[in-house]
């Protein structure tokens, strides 16, 4: 039996859109243990936020979704609303993207970060300020804070404040999307020391959404490459890193500049494909420098190609002598 806390099963969500029906999400699954850091990484409209804003059941109404999002064995989207409002901020939070503007500008901090308590009656009062006092504290500010307006913080202290208000119900997940997203290096960094020091204190799962690969083989155990709404590869970083078996991952990786300077930075031509259209074959294919013949027509199928460490790309079924040495990891 599986010890994940969370299981994400085939997931599929469609928008309703004017213009026709756009598929962003093509059949996503993964799984997170109990305190386990997992990176979703790719890039703009890869379906990476679309993911996990269904985990909270926060879709739009145009969105129709199909698959199954498991916590400790449950289906919380089987009923909708009905099954999913139990569980958000309470047992899965998130700090949303552009956190930093997402508070009332006429609340102050800490009416805001009590409010999930308050809907989940986990604290009222005089409790309740306690807490968020806390929790202040917990994420580096000081409690006294707590009634001062969003103008009042900086854009940092914003962030952290968006981390407090997510754990204000002690959740057991953190959907983090973007959370370093607008800020100066040093307060990135800074924010990601606090993120991973939660993980570790408080015993929470944490799924970083980012379009940074390096950032998350820096903070993370494991990572979920999306492309053109699928998972293209996922394992451990370090195996990620060290044996990319999906030609995107290895292409991400090179794209960042080293802090040696020895490795020459590359860009990957072109963009992602359009997901109000049918993709035939691998949607990667336009841009990839290792296609063959059955890429434009093929769809890969997802295999294993270690011990938790999986893949789509035709190049992982085909024997390497077939190939000419030109495998999946190729050379940075
Ligand atoms: Fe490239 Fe083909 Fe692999 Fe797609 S399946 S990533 S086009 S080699």
């Amino acid at each position: 039996m599986s010890e994940a806390i969370l299981q994400v099963e085939d997931l599929h969500i469609w928008f309703d859109l004017d213009e026709g029906e756009l598929h962003a999400v093509q059949g996503v699954s993964f799984e997170l243990e109990p305190g386990e850091r997992m990176g979703l990484v790719g890039e703009s409209g890869c379906g990476k936020t679309t993911t996990i804003l269904a985990v909270m059941g926060l879709l739009p109404a145009n969105a129709s979704v199909a698959g199954r999002v498991l916590f400790n064995g449950e289906d919380i989207l089987e009923e909708g609303e009905n099954t999913v409002a139990p569980h958000r901020w309470k047992d899965i939070a998130m700090v949303f993207q552009g956190a930093m503007n997402a508070f009332n500008p006429v609340k102050r901090i800490g009416d805001q970060i009590a409010e999930p308590m308050e809907l989940h009656g986990t604290a009222r009062g005089r409790q309740a300020k306690g807490r968020v006092g806390d929790l202040l504290e917990l994420v580096g500010i000081p409690g006294s804070r707590a009634d001062r307006y969003p103008h009042e913080f900086s854009g940092g202290m914003r962030q952290r404040a968006a981390i407090a208000m997510a754990l204000a119900c002690g959740p057991k997940i953190l959907l983090a999307d973007e959370p370093t997203t607008a800020l100066d290096v040093m307060v990135q960094a800074q924010i990601l020391e606090l993120l991973v020091g939660l993980t570790e204190e408080l015993g929470l799962a944490l799924v970083f959404v980012t379009h940074d690969l390096p950032v998350v083989a820096q903070t993370c155990g494991r990572a979920a490459v999306m492309y053109a709404g699928r998972i293209a590869e996922e394992g451990a970083t370090a195996d990620l890193y060290h044996d990319a078996r999906h030609p995107y991952t290895r292409l991400l990786f090179a794209a960042t500049p080293d802090l040696h300077g020895k490795e020459k930075i590359i860009s990957i031509p072109g963009s992602p494909p359009r997901l109000d259209r049918v993709i035939t074959g691998c949607p990667f294919q336009p841009r990839c420098d290792r296609a063959f013949a059955p890429c434009p027509t093929v769809t890969p199928r997802t295999v294993s190609v270690a011990e938790r460490h999986v893949a789509a790309c035709h190049l992982n079924e085909v024997p390497a002598e077939r190939l000419g040495g030109a495998g999946a990891t190729g050379a940075r």
